[in-house]
């Protein structure tokens, strides 16, 4: 299959995204030989997330990527998914801190819609759609998942977005206060290029 082998011999990639704490997440787990790009160094703006899921919309960002920069693009759709919530605010997270993208206040909402149903913490769960766009219109979805809860008060300085507030099952630490490297190795990014790495026999 002519993706697969160009996936396998792949110089350079452009990852669709402007969130900086994604990119870094998806630089540290792609091969370090791959020269990776970013939408503005090709004047790319953001698509319209329209779709109705993660799958959906990983697949605009990529495909909208792929076949205006002509290279192969990757993207991430993410968010959390909180059970007594729902699982919300799921493909909403990043629409949940507002224009300026401040997660103290989606971090405030959670709570706050929590308490409003006499609940201190919740079961919750990151998920990832990582899609693989080629400028020839195909493209490739990976799912991944990381289970476990959100509590407050939020601890932690690294990472970003709900990091501060979601504990992995089996670990004391939110994910804001573990290591990137340890994160990287549980989180829901991690387990969809897991995916990734076995179908393309990547690295
Ligand atoms: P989108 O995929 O661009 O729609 O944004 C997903 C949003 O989900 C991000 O802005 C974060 O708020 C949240 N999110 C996704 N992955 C993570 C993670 O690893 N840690 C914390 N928050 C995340």
């Amino acid at each position: 299959m002519r993706s697969l082998l160009e996936l396998k011999n792949l110089k350079a990639i452009l990852i669709a995204t402007n969130n900086p704490g994604k990119l870094k997440e998806i630089r540290e787990l792609l091969p370090k030989k791959i020269k990776v790009y970013k939408p503005q160094d090709f004047n790319i703006n953001e698509p319209k997330e329209n779709g109705k899921t993660f799958k959906d919309n990983a697949k605009i960002k990529s495909l909208y990527c792929a076949k205006r920069s002509k290279i192969v693009s990757i993207s991430d759709d993410s968010g959390l998914e909180v059970k007594y919530l729902d699982n919300q605010p799921g493909i909403y997270s990043a629409r949940w801190a507002g224009k300026k993208k401040d997660f103290s206040i989606a971090i405030e909402k959670i709570k706050k819609k929590l308490l409003s149903k006499n609940k201190q913490s919740s079961p919750a769960n990151f998920t990832c759609c990582i899609s693989i766009a080629f400028p020839s219109g195909k493209s490739f979805e990976f799912l991944g998942k990381v289970f476990g809860k959100v509590c407050f008060p939020p601890r932690g300085q690294k990472g970003f977005g709900y990091d501060p507030i979601f504990i992995s099952t089996g670990k004391t630490k939110t994910f804001a206060e573990l290591k990137p490297s340890i994160k990287n190795k549980i989180s829901h990014r991690y387990q969809a290029f897991k995916k990734i790495k076995k179908y393309f026999k990547f690295n």
